[in-house]
């Protein structure tokens, strides 16, 4: 069964994409015919070996890098690891300065790290989402290893100048690590190799690749060593045999992202702002979370208060439209996103944050039915919430009380969603 990709109108890009058919197309051969390991002796292995130095070149393109700064891996979370796992043995130093809004892969290592005897500063960010330059600065010691700041953040696109904070480090002797992982195809990453960065993560699923692969850009002359420990694989610097196929589809996803800059830029922008203007027009009490030239073209991030995130999510998912709450919330448990806590949201504004992503797959006709669902489903919400009687202002009341009657809440509007 093929499923059509009108399916659900998908305005969660940022959770992951749909495999571009150019990409699937480029990947099917070695799926198929072309099953030899790239590491064999005879040409039909070599032959394998020949494609995977093409999509490497092609990956190395999107950075504005040489092929052998690149270093294939299983997925973003294994390029997070490996970069500050390697910068640690390097150096033999032991503190890492990061932020308070990383993605789980970054947040949840140097969270173990940091019970393993290691020294962590998790830095702040303002109300809007961004970062200070100076508290990077002040933050960093004489024994930190590395200094690992995201690009781009995945809940609300908000962007961090880690170009000028990679220089601060080089400047005193200090490795940088970007997560990099939301920003291809979405803003310009061909300057990297002339940066000092010295290590960048990618992962395949964001970029309209598939699934199960990620990159690890290392500047040249920066020192790594495998986090992944077997064969020679990757020069050394990466054990396992290569998942070829899902690496001839990030080759072809590269080439796509630079080919749809444009677009991503001007056309999904377009999209995004256009989508957030209408919902400011047609409902009342919305704030959009980081200022949009401070974003990330395709991310909108909006508290709809009153109203619990996850009613808003069961609402849209009966009406085909796929969106998340940047929290982690799989359990059932109600705590508020940490980035949104990190930006000052009260925790009841937080649990009504909704993430809605674009791509270059989303059309006006998508932006259209959003726009024609949304604002009257948060009004029969709102019109259920006793919250609403309240002013934004006494969301500040005691946390314990606030809970419960967002729990007792959630169950009357799980009930009557599923009346
Ligand atoms: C998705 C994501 C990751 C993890 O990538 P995987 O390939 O799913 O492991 C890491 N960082 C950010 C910012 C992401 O959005």
């Amino acid at each position: 069964m093929h499923a059509s990709r009108n399916e659900v109108v998908y305005l969660d890009n940022n959770a992951t994409t749909r495999i571009a058919p150019e990409v699937f197309e480029a990947m099917v051969p070695f799926l198929t015919e072309h099953y030899g390991n790239p590491s064999s002796a005879y040409s039909f292995g070599k032959r394998v070996e020949g494609h995977l130095k093409e999509a490497r070149e092609k990956v190395a393109g999107l950075l504005g890098a040489t092929p052998k700064e690149i270093i294939f891996t299983s997925c973003g979370t294994e390029s997070d690891n490996a970069a500050i796992w390697s910068a640690l043995q390097t150096t033999g130093k032991k503190h890492i300065v990061t932020t308070q809004v990383e993605h789980s892969a970054i947040m949840n290592q140097t969270d173990w790290l940091e019970k393993n005897g290691y020294g962590v500063t998790r830095l702040p960010v303002a109300a809007d989402g961004t970062l200070k330059i100076e508290d990077v600065e002040k933050a960093i010691r004489d024994d930190t290893a590395i200094v690992s700041i995201m690009w781009a953040n995945n809940e609300t696109g908000v962007l961090f100048p880690v170009e000028e904070i990679a220089s601060l480090c080089r400047k005193k002797g200090v490795l940088f690590h970007t997560d990099a992982v939301q920003t291809p195809g979405k803003i310009d990453l061909r300057g990297v190799a002339k940066s000092d960065i010295d290590f960048l993560s990618m992962s395949g699923h964001k970029l309209h690749a598939p699934k199960g692969v990620g990159v690890l850009y290392v500047k040249r002359r920066t020192k790594i060593l495998p986090y992944v420990i077997g064969g020679g694989q990757e020069r050394g610097k990466r054990g396992g045999t290569e998942n070829v196929a899902s690496i001839m589809g990030l080759g072809r996803a590269s080439e796509l992202a630079l080919e749809r800059l444009t677009d991503e830029q001007t056309r999904v922008r377009v999209l995004r702002d256009r989508f957030e203007d209408a919902l400011l027009e047609k409902l009342p009490d919305l704030y959009i979370n980081g200022k949009r030239n401070q974003r990330l073209p395709n991310t909108s991030n909006i508290a709809f208060d009153f109203v619990e995130a996850e009613a808003i999510l069961m609402m849209l998912d009966k009406n085909g439209i796929c969106a998340s709450s940047g929290s982690a919330c799989t359990t059932g448990s109600l705590d508020p996103s940490h980035v949104l806590s990190a930006m000052g949201l009260t925790p009841a504004r937080a649990r009504s944050c909704v993430r809605f992503s674009f791509s270059h797959y989303n059309s006006d006709a998508d932006i259209d039915y959003a726009l024609q669902v949304i604002p009257p489903m948060i009004e029969k919400l709102r019109a259920m919430s006793p919250l609403s009687a309240n002013h934004p202002d006494n969301f500040n009341y005691d946390v314990e009380a606030a809970r419960e009657k967002e729990e007792k809440l959630m169950a009357q509007t799980m009930a009557a969603i599923n009346e």
